[in-house]
């Protein structure tokens, strides 16, 4: 395989796959190379499923809208959400000027787009981690990859695109801060339903949120008569509350109002997973030959719903500053670094902003943690509708 390429992106997941793509769009003439250290083999589950409508104006912009409709994933109507009060509140995507959202099966969305950055002319190398330490170099960034375990070899670019999500792997192995602002893990499971005959084929199409004392559930239709429920909390009151055992998590689930009523005729098609679902922002999000996208440069909590908007959006984001780089445009890295921080900050508002609607448990650890700010519930349900409609600027 040759050893130098234009651009290096450094994960192949929803952030990487749209670099490319949207940096072939514009650039037809640059090769471009992918790592990814996962296998190439469809995997069964990968949570992360609610695609808001306005990622629909993004994937538009990739040329993938019309293709993207093809796939068969689930029409997701909006939110149902006790949150502040025991009553089901509504917000329906159908106010949103983009329409409905989509349930997606992630294992095999996240497949579909690296398909396409493989058709539109990138290459990408699975089962290949990029491991030690990133060197710089004649300003040319050298880096080792590991493929199907076989000795490390080096492959070099001018430019470096760091796509490895939560791990942030390029940045941190420079020594660059990433900020963690809590403690947020998802506790999950997934469950099958003979429910395929629905029209939709996933439900009754909305994502239901139930807070509680240590944090909040949700849970979502998928399609093939899959359903996903997850635990969010923080890791240390999982580990107090001892929630990460199958037996209490189930007992905290059957004490919902609402969320075990969904599980009532499902049956539990995997054991208890662990993911990490804090939010965290990179210090620097670009530099000299190198540019952070996605869960890389900033994670959002999932209650937000926006971490593969974003993802998309820094892939278009990260193709105009290396557009512009390669043109020798000065304060491209500047702009860049702006644009992050200016959305980083408007995230904490927002997020501050909805915590603070649930005082029901103003006592408890989790909440207390997150409830710095009070607002009034009219206002912030207008801020909330301007997230869901028009995502973050
Ligand atoms: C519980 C939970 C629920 C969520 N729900 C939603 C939701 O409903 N809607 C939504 O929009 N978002 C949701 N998200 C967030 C969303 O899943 C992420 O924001 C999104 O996956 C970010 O995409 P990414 O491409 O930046 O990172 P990833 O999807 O993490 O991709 C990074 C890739 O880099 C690869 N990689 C890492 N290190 C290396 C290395 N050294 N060498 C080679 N490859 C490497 C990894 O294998 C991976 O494939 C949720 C997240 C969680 C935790």
């Amino acid at each position: 395989m040759r050893q130098y390429f234009d651009v290096i992106i450094i994960g192949a997941g929803i952030a990487g796959c749209a670099t490319a793509l949207a940096l072939r769009q514009q650039l037809p003439h640059l090769s471009i190379l992918l790592l990814e250290r996962r296998k190439n083999t469809p995997q069964s589950f990968r949570i992360g499923e609610t695609l808001p409508p306005q990622a629909m104006a993004l994937l538009q912009q990739l040329d993938l809208l019309a293709q993207f409709r093809l796939r068969g994933d689930v029409v997701s109507l909006g939110n149902r959400s006790a949150w502040g009060s025991s009553q089901l509140s509504e917000n329906l995507f159908l106010y949103s000027c983009y329409g409905h959202g989509w349930h997606i099966d992630r294992a095999s969305f996240d497949n579909w787009m690296a398909q396409q950055a493989e058709r539109a002319g990138a290459t990408i190398l699975h089962d290949t981690t990029v491991t030690g330490i990133p060197v710089y170099e004649r300003q040319h960034w050298h880096l080792g990859v590991t493929q199907n375990d076989h000795a490390a070899r080096n492959i070099e670019a001018p430019i470096v695109v760091d796509a490895s999500g939560m791990s942030v792997f390029f940045s941190r192995s420079r020594n660059i801060n990433v900020v963690a602002q809590d403690k947020l893990i998802a506790i999950f499971r997934y469950y099958q339903t003979d429910d395929t005959s629905a029209a939709d084929n996933g439900g009754d199409g909305y994502t239901l949120v139930e807070s509680c004392s240590y944090g909040w559930w949700y849970s979502a239709g998928l399609p093939h008569g899959r359903r996903v429920i997850a635990l969010m909390t923080d890791s240390d009151l999982a580990r107090t509350e001892n929630l990460l055992q199958e037996a209490i998590w189930r007992d905290a689930l059957l004490s919902t109002q609402h969320t075990c009523t969904r599980f009532a005729h499902a049956e539990p098609l995997t054991s208890l997973h662990i993911k990490p679902a804090h939010s965290q922002q990179l210090e620097r999000s670009c530099g000299q030959g190198w540019y952070a996208v996605g869960d890389a440069a900033s994670t959002f909590d999932p209650l937000s719903s926006l971490g593969m908007y974003k993802a998309l959006r820094h892939g278009l984001l990260a193709s105009y500053a290396i557009r512009d780089d390669l043109l020798d445009k000065t304060g491209t890295c500047e702009k860049y670094q702006h644009i992050f921080n200016a959305e980083f900050r408007h995230y904490q508002h927002m997020h501050r902003q909805y915590y603070s609607l649930e005082q029901r448990f103003a006592n408890a650890p989790f909440w207390q943690r997150r409830q710095r700010t009070t607002v009034s519930s009219d206002s912030s349900r207008n801020i909330y509708d301007t997230v869901m409609d028009n995502g973050f600027p």
